[in-house]
């Protein structure tokens, strides 16, 4: 299996290289926020509880998402590896992360980070908010208080891969097509 978190700040461009990563390696794309906003739309119980959260631009509690990953972990256990994409947000997802993967035989052989600066990020959400619908996308306070969470909760994860010698990081900005060829020439080392 190969096993990499996308990670970067809301807007880093997680979702859109993720779906190039996905058909150049056979990898199958997890986004936490996609499974939440899926639930969202079909009025499920665990989306009830999410969008209180999501609306604010906070974070779902931590169980509740571990056991949502975990869940659509074992609907695919037949992958070659994943892409998880919004997921580990801090280190008690990250450990969860490890320890769920080790199970398999397997775990996080890279954490590839998409580095863009706050500035860009705030522009291209609220650009996003335009034609997204999406309510956390819609409001420049919500958009700030989703990267500050990143910077006070999630950030923290770069030391942790990197302790791990697993940390790689990849300029965010620029044509997107440019930004495909430089995380598929991070993946291909591996
Ligand atoms: P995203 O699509 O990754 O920007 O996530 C949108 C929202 O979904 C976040 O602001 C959180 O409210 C929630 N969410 C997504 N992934 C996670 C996660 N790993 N832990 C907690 N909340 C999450």
């Amino acid at each position: 299996m190969l096993n990499i978190v996308l990670f970067g700040p809301p807007g880093a461009g997680k979702g859109t290289q993720a779906n190039f990563l996905k058909e150049s390696f056979n990898l199958k794309h997890i986004s936490t926020g996609d499974v939440f906003r899926k639930n969202i739309k079909n009025q499920t119980p665990l989306g009830n509880l999410a969008q209180s959260y999501m609306d604010k631009g906070a974070l779902v509690p931590d169980q509740v998402t571990i056991d949502m990953l975990s869940d659509e972990v074992s609907k695919n256990t037949s992958a070659e590896g994943f892409i998880f994409d919004g997921f580990p947000r801090n280190t008690v997802q990250a450990d969860a992360l490890e320890s769920l993967l080790s199970k398999y035989d397997a775990q996080v052989d890279a954490m590839i980070a998409l580095e863009v600066a706050d500035e860009v990020l705030v522009k291209r959400l609220l650009k996003r908010g335009e034609t997204s619908g999406r309510a956390d996308d819609s409001s420049e306070e919500i958009v700030r208080n989703r990267i500050q969470i990143y910077y006070s909760e999630t950030a923290i994860l770069k030391s942790y891969y990197q302790e791990k010698q697993r940390y790689h990081g990849v300029d965010g900005v620029g044509a997107i097509d440019a930004i495909t060829a430089r995380l598929n020439a991070v993946v291909k080392a591996l």
